[in-house]
């Protein structure tokens, strides 16, 4: 059975010693809980974080990486390296890396990819822009972001694929889909894959909702049947608050 996951996306926020203070207080409020919980650094502070919480139940995983394994990429942070100092995990596809950096599809299926073959786990994040919503397109968008990233992979490998769901006009901007708008979507997500690879597959894959979700509208949020969790943004940065979410499970 699919599992709950609640992530906390970190984004350019945080340097050592804020890493190190908000470690600690994510250390005091953490309790056991039903969902697998995570936190998503900057890649300057994954090898601390990852130390700090070896012996914990908070999972530190990386926000981006480059597709080459190696080679003349200047700035760039590759599977390997990530691997090589224990993070499992990276978060592909996120709306600001789509939207500042130029991510596409095709670079984002290569990245998929290339995580897959390190053996990493994947949380890739996709969404309809606000002008897409207002035109009715949302779910063409987010079929076609699915599609062109994952659907040359075999059903096994969604046993690594977590996807997040992110309307993009959600994202920081206190506007929340509302739990209806988000199960509706999330319901269209797991129908696109059990077309593609039946339901085994898409039930077994965990759909999280990401878009200011704060304390007080996570536990609605949650309660529907087809979200699985969330990718949290400004709400990660307060340990009490981030738990408040957590613990809405
Ligand atoms: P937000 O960010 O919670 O601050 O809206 C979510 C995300 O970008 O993952």
């Amino acid at each position: 059975m699919r599992k709950h996951i609640v992530a906390g996306n970190w984004k350019m926020n945080n340097d050592l010693p804020q890493t190190e203070s908000l470690i600690t207080d994510l250390k005091k409020q953490l309790q056991t809980s039903e969902a697998e919980v995570m936190i998503a650094p900057s890649f300057t502070n994954l090898w601390h974080a990852f130390e700090a919480l070896r012996l914990d139940d908070i999972e530190v995983i990386a926000q981006n990486m480059h597709f080459a394994e190696n080679g003349a990429y200047t700035g760039e942070v590759s599977a390997s390296m990530l691997t090589s100092i224990g993070i499992k995990t990276v978060i592909l596809g996120h709306s600001e890396r789509r939207a500042y950096y130029n991510e596409s599809d095709a670079d984002l299926a290569k990245k998929v990819d290339a995580a897959l073959v390190n053996n990493m786990r994947v949380i890739f994040c996709f969404g309809e822009e606000l002008s897409d919503r207002k035109a009715g397109n949302e779910e063409s968008v987010v079929k076609s972001q699915i599609e062109s990233a994952l659907f040359h992979l075999s059903a096994d490998a969604f046993n690594h694929i977590v996807l997040a769901y992110e309307p993009v006009w959600a994202i920081g901007t206190g506007e929340t889909a509302t739990p209806e708008q988000a199960q509706d979507m999330h319901a269209f997500i797991r129908k696109t894959l059990t077309d593609k690879y039946g339901e085994t597959t898409a039930n077994n894959v965990s759909i999280l909702y990401g878009g200011s979700v704060k304390p007080n509208n996570a536990k609605e949020i949650f309660s529907k049947p087809d979200v699985d969790g969330g990718l949290i943004g400004g709400a990660s940065l307060k340990a009490e608050d981030f738990f408040a979410i957590v613990n809405a499970f």
